[in-house]
């Protein structure tokens, strides 16, 4: 018979996203519907070693919903990563009778939780990280605030590009992924994407940028992180299209402000589905959205699948900036 869940525990791991409160909002007030208790533990695992946890109640996740980061903080923690780690967040959790835990983060935070639940802990993950990289769903937390970030920076910049007939070269996030790289390509409509999930010859990419500026105002060439260094991107542009090349790194202004209405929206129903899972017996697994249908993914397909990138969506960026 499953466990009744009385009392959970909160809290947000890895890389911060916007729309992390949100998502603690929607778990605090719909466990209160469903008479539970929440404790949020703060610094992700972090807090589950050194026992910092409070008790949430209505009035504590007030007035959040619009704030990006998170109130519960976030962190990465090593210790928790050892037997020693995991052992002293077990018996926490049992000491504080907590019955289940979710957890708001990546991958890697996902692996934490599986650890809990073969240690007996029930954990259920909700997927949060701006690069929307996780396996088993098709949008995580965090990823739709901060494609529209990236798009109304790339819009101011196209602004100076264009008055000054300038190259820009943006860096935008994505280590491994280059989803955010090319949606906020079509978005924004840039001429040229680079991604680390295809390699590409700067030569190449210099030359076709040469030809491509007849009668052209400004060109935008979006580089992911883990593509290449925007820095080797324009030095190499700047040596064969003999023009002035400007770079603009985005980095940590891609994670903060307001959530939009979409994550505002998918925390709300992310965390439903989480709670019911959780009533329902079910553990070990992360929350997603596939095809618009929310869902339950064990974690062991999340970590065994690859997502992969929209090899369509990257065509068509180059096909509209013909
Ligand atoms: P993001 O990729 O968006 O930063 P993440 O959740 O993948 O988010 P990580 O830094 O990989 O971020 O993981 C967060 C924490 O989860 C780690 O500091 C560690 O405590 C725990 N963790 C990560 N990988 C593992 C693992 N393989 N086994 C157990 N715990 C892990």
């Amino acid at each position: 018979m499953a466990k009744q869940i009385k009392r959970i525990g909160v809290l947000t791991s890895g890389g911060d996203a916007s729309g992390m409160n949100a998502v603690i909002r929607s778990i605090v007030r719909y466990s209160i519907y469903k008479n539970i208790e929440v404790y949020g533990y703060y610094e992700g695992f972090k807090g589950l070693i050194a026992n910092n946890y409070k008790l949430l109640s209505n009035n504590s996740v007030g007035g959040i919903i619009d704030r990006g980061g998170t109130f519960l903080f976030t962190a990465r923690s090593e210790e928790f990563k050892t037997k020693e780690g995991l052992i002293t967040a077990k018996n926490n959790l049992e000491s504080n009778n907590i019955d289940a835990l979710v957890i708001i983060g990546g991958d890697g935070s996902f692996r934490g939780a599986r650890d809990l639940n073969n240690s007996g802990i029930n954990a259920v993950g909700i997927p949060a990280t701006i690069d929307n990289d996780i396996y088993g769903t098709d949008y995580s937390i965090g990823f739709d605030t901060a494609l529209n970030v990236i798009i109304s920076l790339i819009s101011k910049i196209r602004d100076t590009a264009s008055s000054h007939e300038r190259i820009f070269v943006i860096e935008v996030m994505g280590r491994n992924s280059g989803e955010l790289a090319i949606k906020a390509s079509v978005a924004a409509g840039a001429d040229y994407v680079l991604i680390p999930e295809i390699k590409v010859d700067l030569v190449k990419i210099s030359n076709a940028i040469k030809n491509h500026r007849e009668g052209k105002r400004h060109t935008l060439v979006i580089v992911a992180e883990g593509a290449a260094k925007a820095t080797d991107v324009a030095a190499s542009i700047k040596l064969l299209v003999e023009h002035e090349v400007r770079i603009s790194v985005l980095g940590h202004i891609q994670r903060g402000g307001s959530p939009s209405a979409m994550d505002r929206i998918l925390a709300a129903q992310f965390a439903q589905k989480a709670i019911d899972f959780l009533i329902s017996g079910g553990t070990n697994a992360m929350v997603g959205i596939q095809n618009n249908e929310i869902k339950t993914v064990p974690f062991e397909e999340v970590f065994n699948g690859k997502k992969e990138i929209d090899r369509n969506l990257y065509e068509l960026a180059h096909i509209l900036a013909l």
